[in-house]
């Protein structure tokens, strides 16, 4: 054996305006741990893992696998869970032989009570244990805050630039490349940062998003280039390092580095009015729905995404419904252990009285009184999203309402894919609406099936007016606030 190539990935994406808390076992809900952050129970690789197994094997190094967990965001991590979770992947890292490459999975927008940038600070230790000369790599969300000691102690960090994050493996491979010609010493890196100094909202599935995108991509082919990245940002984390930055890594060269690190924010600064979707109220979605006969319509509930810090228990969507008696429409996923446990005590076929929804938060809503038939019950369910990625739903219910089929859950999670729906029996094609608890991933993954898709703007835990962000640690001027520079 050539060494080790050592792997271990720590997530989630912090919302410091959230009243969900978040402790080690909201970890534990996803977490692996060695062979089994590889292989599943039945010895399949899992989706992800065969690049690093690849890479490990082309070089006949051993891949040692740490620690692999992630939280569905919330409020900033308990300093005490964070401290766990990093300890105990520092000291396999400590622990481990012939540690000769460092690959990590991170989020990048990360938390902590006490500690603005968790990336930054396990970055930073990562060195201090293997020392200089070791590549440290990272595959990262691009939202994200990109901070001087995340760029300082990593060689190389590549952001997704896909939003939907559709391009994951496709980042692994280019980030395993340049840990492959780091290991070869033949590749000296030069590295700029630029700040946007903007925040905004970035789907990359429409115009001009794609269009961005697709001339990032081109500029990466210059053979002085080795990775541009476009971090978006995550508005809604307090920390002097949020907004809108550029990572440009070149050939030592580091002109070539800022000159198209300054070229790629000039053109996300011109673009910056025109990035947002077109947002329906909620009145407006549930005309759409009265006049459909095309297959369905799906909406995301944007404000009330798990996958961004909030609830996923909001009840705007489903008491107007209620209220407009609409049919054949679906609704989910909501988050209600308590409804979920109710469903399931009744059993399949059984009539029950739930108050669902609307309990966790000041952005929740009124808890809505239904009657209905459980038609569908699920125990421990993994969501499966188009094959390459998994996310836990806990045990979930479906639950008929008069015209409507309300999916709920017991873990927080986003509703990614048609699956969450689905694994219940639940068809969805001849449905007339479908409203899922997502901003924009659920676009990816529902397209096939919708005749249109619409984003709904109920109110929610992420604000889209970016201007108004209550910060506490960020006072800087920024696009949409402020006097500009
Ligand atoms: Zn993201």
């Amino acid at each position: 054996m050539n060494g080790a190539l050592f792997y271990a990935s720590l997530s989630t994406e912090t919302n410091s305006f959230s009243d969900i808390p978040v402790t080690y076992a909201d970890y534990t809900v996803d977490m692996r741990r060695g062979d089994d952050v590889v292989h599943d129970s039945a010895g399949k690789v899992r989706p992800g893992a065969e690049l690093l197994l690849e890479f490990a094997a082309d070089r006949s190094m051993e891949l040692v696998t740490s620690l692999s967990a992630s939280a569905d965001p919330g409020a900033p991590t308990l300093d005490s869970a964070y401290a766990r979770l990093r300890d105990e992947i520092l000291e396999d890292l400590g622990s481990t032989p012939g540690v000769r490459a460092v690959f990590l999975g991170l989020h990048g927008a990360m938390m902590a009570q006490s500690c603005f940038d968790c990336e930054g600070d396990l970055l930073r230790r990562v060195r201090e244990i293997v020392g200089p000369g070791i590549p440290i790599a990272a595959v990262l969300d691009p939202h994200a805050h990109l901070t001087d000691a995340m760029v300082t102690a990593a060689d190389i960090l590549v952001f997704m630039k896909e939003y939907p994050h559709t391009d994951g493996a496709d980042r692994t491979r280019e980030a395993l490349a340049v840990t492959g010609e780091l290991l070869d010493q033949e590749l000296t890196l030069s590295s700029a940062v630029i700040n946007c100094e903007l925040l905004g909202f970035f789907p990359t599935n429409r115009s001009p998003m794609r269009e961005f995108v697709d001339a990032m991509v081109q500029k990466e082919t210059h053979p002085e280039v080795v990775s541009i990245s476009f971090i978006h940002g995550f508005p809604w984390g307090d920390t002097p390092d949020v907004g809108s930055r550029v990572l440009v890594y070149t050939r030592d060269n580091p002109v070539l580095a800022q000159r198209l690190g300054e070229s790629v924010r000039d053109e996300i600064w011109s673009i910056r009015d025109q990035t947002m979707f077109d947002t329906l109220t909620i009145e407006q979605a549930l005309d759409r729905v009265d006049a459909s006969g095309e297959g369905p319509r799906v909406f995301g509930d944007i404000a009330d995404n798990p996958g961004g810090g909030a609830p996923g228990d909001s009840t705007f969507i489903l008491a107007a419904l209620v209220q407009r008696r609409l049919a054949k429409v679906v609704v989910g996923c909501l988050f209600d252990p308590d409804s979920v446990r109710q469903c399931h005590a009744a059993g399949v076929g059984s009539e029950v009285s739930l108050s669902v929804g609307g309990k966790l938060g000041e952005f929740s809503g009124q808890p809505v009184a239904a009657t209905g038939v459980v038609k569908g019950l699920g125990r421990s369910v993994m969501m499966n999203v188009a094959d390459a990625a998994e996310f836990p739903m806990g045990d979930t219910a479906w639950v008929q309402i008069d015209g409507i089929d309300l999916v709920l859950i017991s873990t927080r999670t986003q509703t990614y894919a048609p699956h969450a729906f689905t694994h219940l029996g639940l068809e969805l094609e001849d449905k007339a609406a479908i409203f899922v608890k997502s901003t924009n991933h659920f676009q990816a993954f529902f397209a096939d099936l919708a005749s249109e898709v619409g984003y709904v703007n109920t109110p929610g835990a992420i604000d889209f007016d970016l201007a108004r962000i209550p910060y506490r640690h960020f006072n800087k001027p920024y696009y949409p606030r402020g006097e500009m520079p």
